[in-house]
C-alpha cells in the first residue's frame, strides 16, 4: 500500500464520520398515526416491514414507519414520547431477532397492542458466540416467512378481511419467489466472492451461493473500520481479483471509494434495504443489488 492510501485510510479511521442522509421525504412518520378507530393501526419498526405490511394491509390498514425519515434503524431509540404513541397501535411489526433493542420496553400487557417477530419460523445464523444475524429480509424466501408472519396477525386482529389479506399476500410471495428464481438464474455462472460495507448480506449470500466479505466486521454499520481491517479487505480485494466495491446507498461511501482507488476497483451500491426513499420499493432495490452484482461478479 502506497503512503497516499495509508494517509486517507487514516483520515477515514479517525477524522471522518460515517454520516447518515436524509433518503426519505414521504410524510410516514409517527405522528401520523393517530387512531381512526374503524381502521387497524400498524407501526412498523423499520422500511421492509413497512412495505411488506403496506402489500399485505392495502387499503383496510393504516401503517407506519416508526424510525424517522432518512435515519439508519440499527442504533435507532425510541423517545418516551414515542414509545407512548406505540400504544394507540392494534399492532407493531417487528424484524426480531434483537434488531429492535427497545422491544422489551412495550408494556404488552397494559397496553393491549400486539407485537408481531416476523423472524418467527426462519432458521437463524449466529454472527459469533454473543449475536444473530438479524437481516433476513434480503433474502426473498425468508421476506416471504415475514410476510406470512405479518398477514397471520393481520387475520388475528381483523378476521373479517382474512381472504382480502390473504389474497395481497400470496400475489406479494409470488413476485419475491420470482424475484427468487431471477437472482438464483442470473447469478449462477458467476464469481462467488464480494465485498460490501457491513454484514447484511450472509442469508442472501448463502442463498444465491455466494461469499460476503465486509469492510466493517460489526453487525452494526455505523461503527468504523480500523486501518488493519482496511489493509486485510484490500489484500483480499487483489487476491480475488474485486473490481467492484459495493458501497450502501444510505451512508457515507468514502471509505469504499479509497478501497476501491487503490486496487483500480470502481464503487457501485449494494443496498441492504435498512432505509427506504421514495423512488424505490423492495423489489426494485432488490433488483437494482441483483444488477450491480451482475456487473461485479459476472464480467
Ligand atoms: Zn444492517
Amino acid at each position: 500500500m502506497d503512503t497516499q492510501t495509508k494517509i486517507a485510510i487514516i483520515a477515514i479511521v479517525t477524522i471522518i464520520p460515517i454520516l447518515s442522509f436524509a433518503v426519505w421525504n414521504i410524510d410516514q412518520s409517527i405522528i401520523s398515526a393517530a387512531a381512526d378507530s374503524t381502521e387497524i393501526s400498524v407501526m412498523t419498526s423499520f422500511y421492509p416491514l413497512y412495505e411488506f405490511t403496506k402489500q399485505v394491509g392495502q387499503d383496510k390498514v393504516r401503517v407506519s414507519l416508526l424510525v424517522p425519515p432518512g435515519i439508519e434503524p440499527h442504533d435507532w431509540e425510541p423517545t418516551i414520547n414515542e414509545l407512548q404513541k406505540m400504544y394507540e397501535a392494534n399492532l407493531i411489526v417487528i424484524n426480531g431477532i434483537g434488531f429492535e433493542s427497545w422491544v422489551d420496553d412495550i408494556d404488552t400487557i397494559n397496553s393491549g397492542v400486539v407485537i408481531v417477530d416476523t423472524s418467527a419460523g426462519v432458521s437463524l445464523i449466529n454472527i459469533d458466540h454473543s449475536s444473530v444475524d438479524p437481516h433476513i429480509w434480503l433474502n426473498p424466501v425468508m421476506a416471504k416467512t415475514q410476510v406470512t408472519n405479518i398477514v397471520n396477525a393481520l387475520i388475528k386482529i381483523d378476521p373479517t378481511n382474512e381472504k382480502f389479506y390473504r389474497d395481497n399476500a400470496k400475489s406479494y410471495q409470488a413476485k419475491l419467489d420470482s424475484l427468487d428464481t431471477k437472482i438464483k438464474n442470473e447469478l449462477s455462472a458467476c464469481k462467488k466472492d464480494f465485498i460490501t460495507f457491513h454484514n447484511a448480506f450472509l442469508y442472501f449470500s448463502i442463498q444465491y451461493d455466494l461469499n460476503q466479505h465486509t469492510i466493517i466486521r460489526s453487525n452494526d454499520s455505523h461503527s468504523e473500520p480500523t486501518l488493519k481491517t482496511l489493509e486485510q479487505i484490500i489484500n483480499l480485494a487483489k487476491k480475488f481479483n474485486i473490481d467492484v466495491i459495493f458501497a450502501e446507498e444510505a451512508l457515507d461511501t468514502r471509505t469504499s471509494q479509497v478501497i476501491a482507488n487503490e486496487i483500480g476497483a470502481k464503487v457501485l451500491v449494494l443496498s441492504p434495504i435498512e432505509v427506504g426513499d421514495e423512488n424505490s420499493n423492495y423489489l426494485s432495490k432488490m433488483e437494482n443489488n441483483l444488477l450491480n452484482l451482475k456487473e461485479a461478479l459476472c464480467n
